[in-house]
């Protein structure tokens, strides 16, 4: 179950490399990264990638591989190399199959190179059995969670819990289910020490929508009450947007890697980093003209 795509030593790199035709200039630019220290407070997020099979094809007036590749040179790009990358589901364009998990994994693999671990959720477009079976296994998730592929990331400055809330592939509406969100609440007892951090694919069920997460109220009753529980991401909605929930919990979408759906919207992914009491969000967006590229926004943890 390949929750985690696990970085590769050089030797490796070099030869999935030369296997895959990854260009000369992304090798080394890989391969410069990894000899940079990675700083433990910096995160890469991204979401809805919506990978093909075919690098050509093109969705809503975008190149799906261009987008992910144009993320990935960016993130081995700045100046502090993650700690992890986090992809929050939508991984595979619209039915999840093996040859979209084939060349998922071959435009990752500079960050493989690079040395950063790389988390995978899985959302509606994806296919839970062929993403494990398309992905080199590297890691078992908790099996307490049942058949779900969530687990947790352990940081410096705090936890990241990833959540499955894919329901039937290619079908809108996401629910976690009652043995996932029972684990959910024991992992975070057994965290209790530092910030917890929660990512589901799914956007909570609010204000009328019926396309997120079916179970949003069961969800916020695990999260409320647990005071370490500093901030809530989701994707699918495609849109980059941050609001706080009643409690004081941050709830922050992240943009599409892939298209927006509101042409508005940026495509593109959150460098976070994280701090004592706070965290700092940049939304890097693929198109630099975009007004909220580059633009930071510090989130302040409830207590
Ligand atoms: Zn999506």
């Amino acid at each position: 179950m390949p929750l985690l795509h696990a970085p590769l030593p050089r030797r490796a790199f070099l030869a999935r490399a030369a296997a895959a035709g990854l260009a000369a200039a992304l090798t080394r630019r890989s391969l410069a990264a990894a000899a940079t220290p990675a700083d433990p407070h910096t995160w890469a997020l991204l979401s809805d990638t919506h990978i093909a099979a075919d690098r050509a094809r093109v969705a809503r007036n975008i190149n799906l591989a261009d987008h992910l590749g144009a993320v990935v040179r960016e993130v081995l790009s700045r100046p502090r190399r993650p700690a992890g990358l986090l992809i929050n589901g939508d991984l595979a364009l619209n039915t999840g199959e093996d040859g979209d998990y084939a060349t998922l994994a071959d435009l990752l693999l500079p960050v493989r190179g690079a040395g950063i671990p790389i988390t995978l959720a899985l959302g509606n477009h994806d296919h839970r059995a062929r993403c494990w079976s398309g992905l080199p296994a590297e890691r078992r998730p908790d099996a307490a969670a049942g058949e779900r592929q969530a687990a947790v990331v352990r940081g410096q400055q705090a936890n990241w819990f990833v959540l499955d809330s894919l329901d039937r592939t290619n079908s809108t509406p996401g629910v976690l289910g009652a043995e996932q969100l029972a684990w959910l609440g024991r992992a975070l007892d057994a965290h209790a020490d530092r910030p917890a951090l929660v990512m589901v694919h799914h956007n909570p069920n609010t204000g009328g929508n019926r396309n997120g997460l079916t179970d949003t109220d069961a969800l916020l009753a695990v999260l409320r009450p647990r005071r370490h529980v500093k901030a809530h991401f989701y994707g699918h909605s495609h849109r980059w947007q941050i609001d706080r929930d009643e409690s004081g919990i941050h709830l922050v979408n992240l943009p599409a890697v892939a298209y927006p759906f509101d042409a508005q919207q940026p495509s593109g992914w959150v460098e976070a980093v994280l701090q004592p009491g706070a965290i700092r969000l940049e939304l890097r967006a693929l198109a630099p003209t975009h007004p909220g590229h580059g633009k930071v926004t510090e989130l302040t943890y409830r207590t």
